[in-house]
């Protein structure tokens, strides 16, 4: 054998398991088809290592439960990186949600294991960056988490190499052939075909999740899902207080308002996508959206000619009925029984990466190395 796991691309699911198996003391290996990590949706994020506070609107108190569990975690393991932050939510006469709704959300979420809330009061709301006061009944104060996705998975993979991982980049997955001992894995690299045997082999390809499983033999069912676009734009700008956690007016989702990199950052849509993952770019219908949204509560405009930057990620949903916005978030771990020896990771968040790497690598346990 090669390798006891060979982990199929370095977003922060790939690096998370490169990380935790070799501090088991495992041979690992990470296979990554472009020239740097985090390249796919693990830099096209919001950026908020959070429990999810819209969560508990659809009932899904397991998934923010565990997410603030990691969130703490990481605000102790990586300081530098990952930063609690105060976020805003204002309550106007035409937003859906009142006051009241929003003081058990955030009394709940604290519950689970979030941070303490408060109201800003009246005399503070000129303050608040330029925020729309017309028709503004309260303004919510509580804290979670934001980092830098790219910055976050390209530390975790480096402690993975310091720790005796191998990454190799500009290495695409080809194929594979699987028993009971193993794959005998052949991947595309910068000197041709080479093969890889390895013991167990974890899917972590993000939205290409499908496209990867399609190359096993004997062959892998893979799990109906389905690509959702969310695109971020960046306007100039500033914002001294925070977050601010908005309701789009022409539909009623959470849009972000953040900033980023001195700039400001408005995120997100939910747009189907049919395409190959690689292709994938805002929509000039995204982009107006997250402008109207900005717009809609800020006092100093901005259009088209003020957008310095946008990108589009996938999420990677169970296909199902009705809207992405109320669809489930949980991580699935994918194990057919026809090939025990490869486990597939579909959709999961950037804030529960630690606990799902342990999932993972629990998953392959008793298995002899
Ligand atoms: C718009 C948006 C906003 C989000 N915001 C948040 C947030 O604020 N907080 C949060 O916790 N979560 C958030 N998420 C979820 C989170 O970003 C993702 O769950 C996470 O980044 C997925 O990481 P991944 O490693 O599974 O996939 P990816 O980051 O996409 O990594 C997959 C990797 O596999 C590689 N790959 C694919 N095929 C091959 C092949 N054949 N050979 C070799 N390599 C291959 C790709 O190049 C890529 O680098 C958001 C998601 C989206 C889409």
């Amino acid at each position: 054998m090669d390798c006891d796991i060979l982990v199929i691309g370095a977003g922060i699911h790939g690096a998370a398991v490169a990380h935790l198996a070799a501090r088991q003391g495992r041979s690992v290996e990470v296979v990554e088809q472009y020239s740097h990590a985090a390249e796919g949706t693990s830099s096209r994020s919001s950026k908020l290592i959070h429990g999810g506070l819209r969560y508990l609107e659809t009932g899904q108190l397991k998934l923010v439960r565990e997410c603030l569990h990691a969130q703490r975690a990481l605000l102790r393991e990586r300081p530098s990186l990952v930063k609690l932050t105060p976020f805003h939510i204002p309550v106007y006469t035409h937003t859906s949600r009142p006051a009241w709704k929003i003081g058990i959300g955030l009394w709940l979420y604290r519950l689970l294991g979030g941070h303490p809330f408060s109201r800003v009061p009246r005399n503070r709301w000129p303050e608040l960056d330029g925020l729309e006061t017309r028709g503004l009944r309260a303004v919510y104060r509580y804290y979670d988490a934001r980092t830098d996705d790219r910055a976050l998975t390209e530390a975790i993979l480096h402690d993975a190499r310091a720790l005796g991982a191998r990454i190799s980049f500009d290495t695409g997955f080809q194929r594979a052939e699987c028993d009971a001992g193993g794959c005998r894995v052949e991947c595309r690299g910068p000197d041709g075909i080479r093969i890889v045997n390895a013991r167990h082999v974890v899917n972590a390809a993000g939205p290409w999740v499908n496209r990867v499983l399609a190359g096993f033999t004997p062959s892998i069912r893979p799990l109906d899902i389905e690509l959702v676009q969310g695109t971020h734009i960046v306007v100039p700008g500033t914002l001294r207080q925070g977050i601010y956690y908005l309701e789009a007016p022409l539909d009623r989702r959470a849009v972000f308002v953040m900033p980023w990199q001195g700039n400001i950052m408005i995120g997100t849509t939910e747009t189907p996508y049919r395409g190959d993952p690689a292709d994938v770019h805002p929509l000039a219908g995204e982009i107006d959206y997250l402008l109207d949204v900005y717009n809609h509560y800020f006092s100093d405009r901005r259009g088209r000619d003020d957008v310095l930057d946008s990108f589009a990620g996938l999420r990677v949903l169970p296909a199902g009925e009705g809207r992405a916005f109320s669809r489930p978030r949980e991580t699935i771990l994918h194990q057919d029984p026809a090939c025990p020896a490869v486990l597939t990771i579909y959709g999961g968040k950037l804030t529960s990466h630690a606990p799902t790497a342990r999932q993972v690598l629990n998953n392959f346990n008793g298995v002899s190395r």
